[in-house]
């Protein structure tokens, strides 16, 4: 009698023990990538990295108790297979009450089995599924560049790689010319597509190792470890008249566009946010020389790295071009634009 109230007693905890974990288990996985509506989507390296951590945890732990119950069943088949060879030994005896609840147990102990499996792989499927939002919400759609977010990560990350070990990092960030007007004229669809193949230029001169990502509506940052000043500024003017010298196409017509460039390098003792200012300033002021150019800030503060007189045109369309406005030197940004559209 005691045999059978231990074997009930421990049924029942078996059954309330995994029952709990499997409710806890199950919302878990109904709740994380629910949380708050998608808060790990788009969110920082930081965070994604402890949600790696905590799923994988979780696949642990899911693992190594679904091992238990294994265990745990292989002893109670074990003690069911005893008490048989028991009753048909000792047929007088026949315990039936003891042979149907271990029976019952048997099969408590299958069905927590497959639910547990079940969860398991439920929970590694999500944790494929967060994976793939996580990477997709690092991505810009429009030109399938890292977005603003994976740039400042990884500004964060060069930058302090780069004064640990005092190596060089130069910020490349460039703008698009009076895209505004090119919008104007020919529709944002339009400008989305140039956009697009802008960003593809942008990837040629670089290695595996360099970084390039949309840093803004339609700005552009490269960064460069183990890059001296020159060589950045080298490839600076290399994108820019790159860019100028591509025809891009949108609904059967052909058009250029130009962008301009700025360049700074880690000088030591300086802050990122310094950093990231000089380079802004550098292309503020090739904006400021005409633009389609590459402007630097080094030692020297801020000059000129290509000739404003190599410029192409700004906006030109073929077969049916637009009348090609000529920004003038110096002009205030508003007049600039006013010309683009206006001519
Ligand atoms: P500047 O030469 O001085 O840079 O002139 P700009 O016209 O390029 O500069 P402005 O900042 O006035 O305009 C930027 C424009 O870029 C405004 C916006 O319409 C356009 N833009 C930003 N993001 C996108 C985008 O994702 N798609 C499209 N089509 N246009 C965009
Ligand atoms: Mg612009
Ligand atoms: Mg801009």
């Amino acid at each position: 009698m005691s045999l059978i109230l231990a074997t009930q007693f421990s049924a029942f905890l078996t059954g309330l023990i995994m029952g709990t974990c499997l409710l806890g288990l199950g919302i878990f996985i109904g709740f994380w990538p629910n949380r708050a509506g998608h808060p790990l989507i788009g969110g920082s390296r930081a965070e994604s990295n402890r949600t790696f951590e905590v799923l994988a945890h979780l696949c642990k732990w899911t693992d190594r108790f679904a091992t238990d119950v294994s265990q745990y069943r292989d002893t109670v088949d074990r003690f069911a297979a005893q008490c048989a060879e028991f009753d048909k030994e000792n047929p007088t005896l026949k315990n039936t009450s003891l042979t149907t609840l271990l029976t019952q147990v048997v099969e408590a102990n299958n069905n927590v089995q497959e639910r547990l499996e079940a969860a398991e792989s439920k929970l590694l499927n999500h944790s494929h599924e967060i994976a793939a939002s996580m990477e997709a919400a690092r991505i810009d759609p429009v030109t399938g560049l890292p977005n603003r977010r994976s740039c400042d990560d990884e500004l964060q990350k060069r930058f302090e790689s780069s004064s640990r070990f005092e190596s060089a990092l130069s910020i490349l960030l460039f703008d698009i010319d009076h895209f505004k007007s090119f919008n104007d004229a020919y529709g944002h669809l339009a400008g989305d597509a140039i956009l697009r193949q802008v960003a593809g230029r942008f990837k040629l001169p670089l290695d595996a190792a360099d970084f390039v990502g949309r840093f803004g509506g339609e700005e552009f940052v490269i960064l460069l470890s183990d890059h001296g000043h020159t060589a950045a500024t080298a490839i600076a003017r290399e994108v820019c008249e790159a860019v100028a010298a591509t025809s891009l196409h949108y609904d059967k017509q052909v058009f250029t566009v130009t962008i301009s460039g700025g360049v700074s390098s880690r000088r030591p003792d300086e802050s990122l946010a310094e950093l990231l200012k000089r380079a802004d300033a550098a292309l503020y002021a090739a904006k400021d020389a005409g633009r389609n150019c590459i402007w630097q800030h080094d030692d020297n503060g801020l000059t000129g790295a290509t000739h404003p007189a190599t410029r192409l045109s700004v906006i030109s369309g073929v077969p049916t071009p637009l009348p090609t406005p000529v920004p003038c030197l110096n002009a205030p940004k508003e007049q600039a634009m006013e010309m683009a559209v206006n001519s």
